[in-house]
């Protein structure tokens, strides 16, 4: 297979969003695709950022903490899609703008109380990550123990929680994880009466599967493999 730009990538990717989002009568313009750059060197994530990516996603602190020097000063959003261990909440909290994978109240807690000094005090946003499909491997909140969970985080003072993320099963046929996402959809929709207040994000779908994730009303997709290219180390 040739080897393709990252800026051609991002095109082809555009063109999967919108041709996902007219077959699902949604518009292109209520997804925000966040670019995930773990493994990836800054040189790639610059390139993305010129070829127009503005919300970029990394799963490890210490990784992005070592590469970020030469391009922290792009206007862009950064995102921690990765599991946070609470002792590196104050950290993560001044690295990111989003915390995309928060599972437990302790953390919530320690985030809330961070000062985040990125970009001017912009608020720190958090969403808490749902484990759906049961795999031992995967982290979240099990459905079982969201509700409380919701309750507890809404009420801290000084985090914009705007929603869920979760990582489905990887099954080979996309179309068979769509009950996941649905189910995270509904979850949401709960919530929201639980709440009374909109929870407008849903963090669904990666490079194999965001259009069925799009389907089921994802507003962010989580792509890495089809805009920076295989992984050297499996994570
Ligand atoms: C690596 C990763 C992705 C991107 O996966 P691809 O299959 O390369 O698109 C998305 N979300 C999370 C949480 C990840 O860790």
């Amino acid at each position: 297979m040739a080897q393709t730009t990252i800026a051609e990538n991002l095109l082809r990717v555009n063109q999967r969003i919108a041709a996902a989002t007219n077959r699902a009568g949604r518009r292109a313009e209520e997804i925000t695709l966040i670019g995930v750059s773990k493994t990836h060197p800054a040189e790639a994530i610059r390139e993305a950022f010129d070829a127009g990516l503005r919300d970029f996603g990394e799963n490890r602190v210490q990784e992005w903490e070592g590469k970020r020097a030469s391009i922290a000063e792009l206007p862009a959003t950064w995102h921690l899609i990765g599991h946070l261990q609470s002792n590196k909440a104050a950290k993560a909290a001044n690295l990111f703008h989003s915390i995309d994978a928060v599972d437990d109240f302790a953390l919530a807690q320690k985030l809330d109380r961070a000062p985040s000094t990125l970009s001017g005090g912009r608020t720190l946003r958090i969403l808490i990550e749902v484990h759906i499909g049961g795999e031992a491997t995967k982290s979240g909140v099990s459905e079982d123990n969201l509700p409380a969970l919701v309750g507890q985080v809404a009420a801290l003072g000084h985090l914009d929680f705007a929603g869920l993320m979760c990582i489905p099963p990887y099954l080979e046929n996309p179309d068979e994880v769509r009950p996941y996402f649905a189910r995270l959809r509904t979850l949401r929709d709960q919530l929201e009466s639980q709440l009374l207040r909109k929870l407008p994000v849903l963090s669904m779908g990666m490079s194999h599967d965001f259009e069925a994730a799009i389907l089921e009303g994802a507003t962010e997709v989580r792509v890495g493999t089809a805009l920076f290219g295989t992984r050297a180390s499996a994570q």
